[in-house]
């Protein structure tokens, strides 16, 4: 090949060569740094995003914790102090229940006891009169609706002192008395003046009970829902479900099962469903209920009686 021809392929190379680049760099080289720029953005932003979400859950769950009151349930079970089935598996439970302790009945101290020792709650469960039902139901030391002030307040004085460790008193049936102002005033007085509160069971839609603890400066507690007033598993565990809708809409629930004839469905229907509740609200007494809703400062301690042998 000439040089002159040489020279020429060069100028041809060469100038391909100048266009190339003058069309690829400035088009190449834009196009590399904003994308670059958009990715750097977009992961920018994602982390932002992504710590703003860790924090904020953080911080509801820590509001959740120190701010927002945790709902509670107070389980009260009716009918201790009769050796009644259910009872050893109640006081199993491994959460802080309450038990409602019939007086002067053979294991009425025994039970009472128990509970005590294990953390629960006792309450005395006071026998009432009701509309119907027969007499042999109430059990001994009923309060009935003919009697006249002084016995109403001697028998529910004794009926304190009958069951150790009580903190408060609910009523055993009693749909007659609970209606009766004149009764249930002097009901409350004595349990007021032994620094006990009183639950309202609500056996009786028209119960004045409520009315009457308000007056009296106590705390109107009573029952929300009923566990076993059908006796199957079946029902009770219904029942529960009823409790956590309750507490969907209220800060707390008051529940009231037994022992006896339903006392093996309640307390098994309560063991399985425990975890359960436990997401929903936290277990409690009825007395610590009282004192976080209504600052009920009433103290028993100094009131009941407590067996020499309860040590
Ligand atoms: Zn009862």
């Amino acid at each position: 090949m000439s040089t002159r021809r040489k020279l020429h392929m060069r100028n041809i190379i060469k100038k391909a060569l100048k266009a190339s680049r003058g069309r690829k760099e400035p088009a190449y080289v834009p196009v590399f740094h904003s994308s670059s720029k958009i990715r750097r953005t977009v992961v920018l932003c994602i982390s932002v995003c992504m710590l703003f979400m860790v924090c904020s859950t953080g911080v509801a769950k820590a509001l959740d914790k120190q701010d927002v009151p945790q709902k509670m349930v107070a389980v009260i079970i009716d009918d201790l102090g009769n050796n009644m089935k259910g009872t050893e598996q109640i006081l199993n439970l491994p959460v802080k229940i309450t038990v409602a302790v019939m007086p002067f009945l053979p294991t009425t101290k025994q039970d009472a006891m128990e509970a005590h020792k294990r953390g629960h709650d006792v309450i005395v469960h006071l026998p009432m009169e009701p509309k119907q039902g027969k007499p042999e139901w109430l059990g001994p030391g009923a309060i009935k609706a003919n009697m006249t002030d002084e016995e109403v307040r001697a028998k529910v004085t004794a009926a304190i002192k009958d069951v150790p460790y009580a903190i408060g008193m609910n009523n055993h049936m009693g749909s007659k008395v609970t209606s009766d102002k004149r009764i249930m005033s002097i009901v409350l007085d004595v349990c007021k003046e032994h620094g006990l509160f009183f639950v309202d069971s609500r056996t009786n839609y028209w119960s004045v009970v409520p009315e009457l603890a308000a007056k009296k400066g106590m705390p109107p507690v009573r029952n929300d829902v009923f566990l076993d007033d059908v006796h199957t598993l079946a029902h009770v565990n219904r029942q529960l479900t009823k409790v956590v809708e309750w507490l969907d809409e209220h800060d707390t629930c008051v529940t009231i099962g037994h022992v006896g004839v339903s006392g093996m469905y309640t307390s098994s229907a309560l063991h399985s469903s425990v975890p359960k509740l436990k997401e929903h609200a936290k277990f409690v007494g009825i007395s610590d209920l009282v004192r976080a809703v209504w600052g009920w400062t009433g103290d028993p301690a100094t009131n009941t009686t407590m067996p020499s042998d309860a040590q």
